[in-house]
């Protein structure tokens, strides 16, 4: 007697034959329970011994003068697995939350887009140190409800992103404007180098990179775009992704009417 999960799927063949699917999802779905509450706890788990050898490492670079001159090369590089292991960790953290929490539990309020789109210009500009000129474009100016430290932290990983991956000089625009009929939509825009078209469906699961040695050696965890999606979804959102190898990207989360406050009278 216990409760179990079916999916249905109606396909339509000509004007009056209908094809009804059923399919008992209930297995598939406790794998997938198994699944995010393995990631969850391990992440969780690993997160004190990292924080204790991130201590000593500090200590030790602190003291690096009492050390043999060998080891300075070594530390240098634990230091910087370490932070990365430290990233890694929270992205996952991050990531099984967003997938896990029920969606009423975030805070959702009246969110000005136009602001939070010039403060996250502002973080671009500071990650970028001059070598990006990134600049904003606010055609739109409803508010929307959503979970503003969710929405910054998507955002923010788009235009880490278009820093991260187009040459020095480029340029990055931040755009907000009205998208179908009442909804609308923030777009981060690139001139780099682009994404070749086979990348871009598979670009928002966990651990994908079109070139693993550079998202690694920049920083990236594999999990920015998955951590997007799954804010955008919280949000009724959705993630669409424009690039054309040699003519940069358009990374446009898309939000619906529902989501938005009428304009001010
Ligand atoms: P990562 O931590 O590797 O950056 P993401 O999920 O954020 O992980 O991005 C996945 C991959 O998408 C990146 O490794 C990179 O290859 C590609 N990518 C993301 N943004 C851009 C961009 N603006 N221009 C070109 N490639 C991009």
């Amino acid at each position: 007697n216990e409760a179990r999960t079916l999916s249905c799927q109606i396909t339509r063949f000509g004007d009056d034959e209908r094809l009804l699917i059923i399919r008992d999802v209930t297995r598939l779905q406790r794998l997938e329970q198994t699944r995010r509450d393995f990631v969850a706890n391990v992440s969780h788990e690993l997160r004190t011994p990292l924080t204790v050898l991130t201590g000593y490492v500090e200590t030790w670079q602190d003291n690096s003068d009492a050390l043999p001159a060998s080891f300075g090369r070594g530390l240098k590089r634990m230091q910087e697995q370490t932070v990365r292991m430290q990233h890694l960790v929270e992205d996952l953290l991050t990531l099984s939350r967003l997938e896990t929490s029920e969606r009423h539990q975030h805070n959702e309020r009246s969110i000005d887009v136009a602001a939070l789109c010039e403060q996250i210009a502002e973080d671009g500009q500071e990650l970028s140190a001059g070598s990006h000129e990134i600049t904003c474009r606010l055609e739109e100016g409803r508010r929307l409800y959503g979970d503003v430290e969710e929405l910054r932290s998507a955002l923010s990983n788009l235009i880490y992103n278009a820093v991260r991956y187009t040459p020095a000089g480029c340029h990055i625009t931040i755009v907000y404007r009205s998208w179908d009929k009442e909804g609308a939509a923030v777009e981060v825009i690139d001139d780099g180098e682009g994404i070749s078209p086979e990348h871009l469906p598979r670009l928002t699961e966990r651990f994908y990179r079109v070139d693993k040695s550079r998202s690694v050696a920049s920083g990236g965890t594999g999990l920015g775009l998955a951590i997007v999606k799954h804010v955008l979804l919280r949000h009724d959102a959705w993630l669409d992704i424009e690039s054309r190898p040699g003519e940069g990207a358009c990374f446009r989360c898309i939000f619906p009417a529902a989501r938005m406050e009428s304009a001010p009278a």
